[in-house]
């Protein structure tokens, strides 16, 4: 008989913005003349720039000819001029990151949770706390051994090491999603001085790098001493370029990193990754590609700071609110999030209720992301900038 992995049903119930859209949608059915504006889920709302829809178009147009048609992709990992791009992309604020080292995927979040098939299930894994639910989640389904570096209000929700917590893999992401901080260049290289030191290795989210606007804020681990003997890296369009629906980002694993099998031999990560999609993933579609490498054009690079202008507006007018009332929050600077501490010692949920009731506005409870996110609560920047506005006077009105 069929045996389930028993795993899963250690997971919680629903992930997160599921249990949040059943609320949502029960409330609405109960108010149905109720306008609401969602700050909840992390999704953009702006099209994607002309010059990767152009790119788009001609690469679809190029797979209804005979002689530009592409079937699969030799080795899966991407296109060589998208390779190049992104490695460009990184030699541009200072990485040195060759083409050779990036694989291109449909998004970070697959990656994510597709990296822990190369590292045996008997690693101990950290995750800061609060953290964006997929890194749990998918060492829980393969249960593994989850333990947590506490992020908080004393530490500005940028969780340090710890010499007497010592982990094989320790998954970071900066600028934060749900905290919006940012680690520094000195936090980040006591993180890679820490890995190396303890023969672990950093799986560092950076989904929100074009975000960044403070010198002292790293683009990438690359951009740190010794990041590659230990750092594997994750980056998406997503959020960059609006590509929430066409799906592209991709992973770095560099050559310098390897690991020693349980017989002495050194193995190479990044042969490992490799093979792993090799038999697993077939690549992503040509236009997709065609579009994403349009995004590293100084022509894709300009009009994607428009978009991510707007939202770093909106971040504002979220920032400027909360000064008004008083409220202390994290993010925003550096990152399309703003975590903001509930009022009046409320709860995260209670005060999910509360907005959602009073003022019609939707956020996501901190509480969704791990313990230390209890009595916090995550707001977005990607909405419109009149519906951000409206929502700011909204819980002005209700919390003054
Ligand atoms: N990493 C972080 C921290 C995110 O917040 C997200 C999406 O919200 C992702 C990765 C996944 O992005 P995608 O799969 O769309 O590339």
């Amino acid at each position: 008989m069929v045996k389930v992995n028993e795993n899963y049903l250690k997971l919680e119930k629903n992930y997160l913005f599921i249990n949040i859209a059943k609320k949502v949608n029960a409330y609405k059915e109960a108010n149905p003349d109720a306008d609401i504006i969602r700050m909840g889920i992390g999704d953009v709302t702006l099209p994607i720039c002309k010059a990767a829809v152009d790119a788009m178009k001609k690469g679809a147009d190029e797979m209804g000819v005979k002689e530009t048609f592409k079937g699969y992709e030799d080795s899966g990992a991407g296109y060589d001029f998208l390779r190049e791009a992104v490695s460009n992309y990184y030699k541009s604020f200072g990485a040195d990151v060759p083409a050779d080292d990036i694989r291109i995927n449909d998004g970070a979040k697959a990656d994510c949770g597709n990296i822990v098939d190369i590292f045996g299930d008997d690693n101990t894994i950290l995750i800061t706390d609060p953290a964006y639910p997929v890194y749990v989640d998918s060492n829980r389904m393969s249960g593994r051994n989850v333990i947590f570096a506490d992020s908080n209000e004393e530490n500005g929700f940028a969780a340090m090491p710890d010499d007497n917590v010592k982990a094989d893999i320790i998954y970071l992401c900066s600028p934060n999603n749900p905290t919006g901080s940012a680690y520094t260049k000195d936090q980040l290289k006591a993180w890679v001085d820490h890995a190396n030191k303890n023969g672990s290795v950093i799986i560092y989210d950076a989904a929100y790098e074009a975000f960044i606007t403070e010198d002292d804020i790293p683009k990438s681990i690359y951009l740190i001493d010794g990041a590659k003997t230990c750092a594997i890296e994750m980056c998406s369009l997503s959020k960059t370029a609006g590509f929430t629906g066409m799906r592209c980002g991709y992973t770095v694993v560099p050559e310098e990193l390897t690991a020693k099998a349980s017989d002495g031999t050194v193995v190479s990560l990044k042969q490992l990754w490799n093979r792993r999609e090799g038999s697993k993933f077939n690549g992503v579609s040509y236009p997709v590609q065609c579009a994403a490498a349009a995004v590293f054009t100084p022509e894709g690079q300009e009009q994607i700071k428009v978009n991510i202008s707007y939202y770093q507006q909106n971040a504002k007018t979220i920032a400027a609110a909360l000064d008004e009332l008083g409220i202390k929050y994290t993010g925003g600077k550096n990152s399309p999030y703003i975590w903001l501490k509930c009022p009046n010692g409320m709860g995260s949920w209670e005060f999910f209720d509360l907005l959602l009731e009073k003022a019609n506005v939707v956020g996501t409870p901190g509480a969704g992301f791990g313990k230390n996110g209890e009595g916090w609560f995550r707001l977005t920047s990607f909405g419109d900038k009149d519906r951000t506005k409206e929502a700011m006077e909204r819980l002005k009105k209700i919390l003054k």
